[in-house]
């Protein structure tokens, strides 16, 4: 049995839709271009160490200033990853900041709490517009065809679609 969603993600997900409308994020067919989400909320993105099995890093300042946060990501891995690893390290600094009040390194065969998976939550949200995931359904493409779209991992496709299903979007908007 999967996981469901998050706790109040329906709530999460109204300020994200806010997120993604300001920036203008979901206009186009193509690959999301979150960096306009980093650049909206004065948040540094960089590239970080190039190590075997380091994604990316959320890091934040004592001052809680927001516009010195800073994501890190690991550039030698594919761009799906790197922009899988954008969404979740930006879903830190705007969901967790508070509740984790460190930085935040992700990394393969970390400890996946809750919070890594509400992370990975937003970062499909984000990456996967809910109109590629209809239109997708309609032409009845599968899951590789829109990841390789989109430019992102086959998982945020698979994990976009449960939300869908969860939020009951399929039917909403058909
Ligand atoms: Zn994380």
């Amino acid at each position: 049995m999967p996981q469901s969603l998050p706790l109040n993600f329906s709530q999460k997900a109204k300020t994200l839709d806010a997120l993604i409308h300001m920036c203008w994020l979901h206009i186009g067919d193509g690959p999301v271009n979150l960096e306009k989400a980093f650049e909206f909320l004065n948040i540094g993105l960089d590239g970080g160490p190039q190590v075997s099995g380091f994604h990316g890093a959320a890091l934040i300042s004592r001052d809680e200033d927001i516009s010195n946060y800073k994501v890190l990501i690991n550039k030698a891995e594919s761009t799906a990853m790197q922009r899988k690893t954008q969404g979740h390290e930006l879903a830190h600094l705007i969901n967790h900041v508070t509740t984790k009040n460190r930085a935040c390194f992700s990394y393969e065969g970390q400890c996946y709490s809750s919070e890594e998976f509400e992370a990975d939550c937003i970062s499909a949200y984000l990456l996967v517009p809910i109109g590629n995931l209809l239109y997708a359904a309609r032409e009845s493409w599968t899951g590789v065809q829109l990841a390789a779209a989109l430019d992102v991992p086959l998982e945020l496709v698979n994990l976009r679609f449960r939300i869908a299903l969860e939020l009951d979007e399929l039917n909403s908007q058909r």
